[in-house]
């Protein structure tokens, strides 16, 4: 769907403030591919928040600005491609949505301003060791007993946990009935007695993931969302707008414009990597597939915006967009060659003055290279697969 010049206004307006608001020691680090700790996330959450740029897909009532979702697209666009960090999705764009639609007039009253103040943050406690791709398998329990639920079992790949202030959980609530139906959604106190967090080192250096264990840990029956055994269907409720969002096209501009850069700059055997018939070959074949996806994106868009339903063919925007973004990335690497190797804590925190820029290019391709984690998160390309297939096609 192509720009209104009202919303290249608005393009022009984001960027202008990505480009000057964004502390430059945070948009240095993203580009080098560092991790952000807790602090200096905040810190730029508390940046947006003062200029209503934090939830503003909210409601106005609880903060937001009513943007459209092509506004909303627009935004993550630019900041994605302007090297701001990646919003913790889990606290704005899944439990704060949640708590409108489904939360209590206590639970939105309790945690959506602490959300829109962009101090509170969340995690996800959906995956469990047995229980990934057929997430309905759930193991983790809640007994009620008396105003309480007492919940045990662990979860893990639970993103960021480590700085999580409050967990949003699917626990078994009735072991009796179809997997689907004894499940409930419930909202943790992470600074809970009986909980224990155990960080997990990626292939790439990060840690993002974590196993987190609930040993009896109480959680007030006030705290649970919706009603008892009825967690599936808001569970389900989170996942078709996120796989809109999932084609991911800023990011993929993102890594377009790296791979450019990096062309343009490298040079081997006196030839710039950028006139190189393989290079050529690859870029225009990515950008094509780029192309495709954010005018197949545009019609999923268009049609969000009519208040029409999505329906299960979002799927191919996920499939395709986490694919295409790997695909960017093995450009990068290659385009590199040797200086796409080192993984080395030297050069991430910035004491490499060899190459300049080509080192820390190449640190961060690196490790997004390794990282796999956007064909698998939010649904894997198998079962995005197997949905196009079952419920498109009707194979
Ligand atoms: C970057 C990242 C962040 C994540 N963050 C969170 C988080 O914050 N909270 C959370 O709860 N979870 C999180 N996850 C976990 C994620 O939801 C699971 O990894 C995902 O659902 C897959 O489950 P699994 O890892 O158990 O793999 P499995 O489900 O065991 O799958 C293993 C392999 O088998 C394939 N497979 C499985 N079932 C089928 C089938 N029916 N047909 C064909 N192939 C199949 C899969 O595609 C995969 O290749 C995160 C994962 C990643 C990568």
């Amino acid at each position: 769907m192509p720009d209104t010049s009202e919303l290249t206004n608005f393009r022009r307006s984001v960027r202008d403030f990505v480009l000057t608001q964004l502390p430059d020691d945070i948009r240095d680090s993203i580009r080098r591919g560092q991790q952000l700790s807790r602090e200096r996330t905040i810190a730029w959450h508390e940046i947006l928040a003062a200029n209503a740029y934090l939830v503003p897909h909210w409601p106005r009532e609880w903060g937001g600005q009513g943007w459209s979702v092509s506004q909303q697209l627009a935004f993550d666009e630019e900041m994605c491609v302007h090297d701001a960090p990646e919003l913790n999705s889990v606290t704005f764009d899944m439990i704060g949505p949640v708590l409108v639609r489904y939360g209590s007039d206590a639970q939105r009253t309790r945690f959506l301003p602490a959300i829109a103040s962009g101090r509170q943050w969340w995690c996800q406690g959906y995956s469990e060791p047995n229980a990934g791709s057929d997430l309905a398998s759930l193991a983790t329990r809640a007994e009620r007993r008396g105003d309480h639920y007492v919940v045990s079992g662990s979860k893990i790949w639970t993103s960021y946990a480590q700085y999580a202030d409050w967990m949003f959980c699917l626990v078994r609530t009735d072991a009796q009935t179809k997997p689907q139906e004894g499940i409930s959604f419930l909202l943790v106190d992470m600074k809970s007695p009986g909980i224990t967090v155990r960080p997990i080192v990626g292939i790439h250096g990060w840690v993002v993931f974590n196993e987190v264990f609930l040993d009896s840990v109480e959680v007030p029956v006030a705290n649970l969302v919706g009603e008892e055994n009825r967690g599936w269907g808001i569970a389900k409720s989170l996942l078709e707008f996120e796989r809109l969002k999932l084609a991911r096209v800023g990011e993929n501009k993102r890594r377009r414009a790296r791979a450019r850069a990096v062309a343009l700059e490298r040079v081997l055997g006196g030839r710039r990597i950028a006139d190189e018939p393989w290079f050529r070959t690859r870029f225009a074949e990515l950008d094509m597939r780029l192309a495709a996806l954010e005018a197949n994106a545009g019609r999923f868009i268009a049609r969000a915006q009519a208040g029409e339903t999505i329906g299960a063919e979002v799927s191919m925007l996920k499939l395709r967009g986490s694919q295409l973004i790997q695909l960017w990335e093995e450009l990068i690497v290659d385009a590199l060659g040797e200086d796409a190797l080192p993984l080395d804590p030297v050069v991430l925190d910035g004491g490499c003055t060899a190459q300049g820029l080509d080192a820390i290019t190449g640190t961060a391709s690196s490790r997004r290279f390794l990282s796999r984690g956007y064909t698998i998160a939010g649904g894997s390309s198998e079962i995005q697969h197997n949905i196009l297939a079952k419920q498109v096609l009707g194979l």
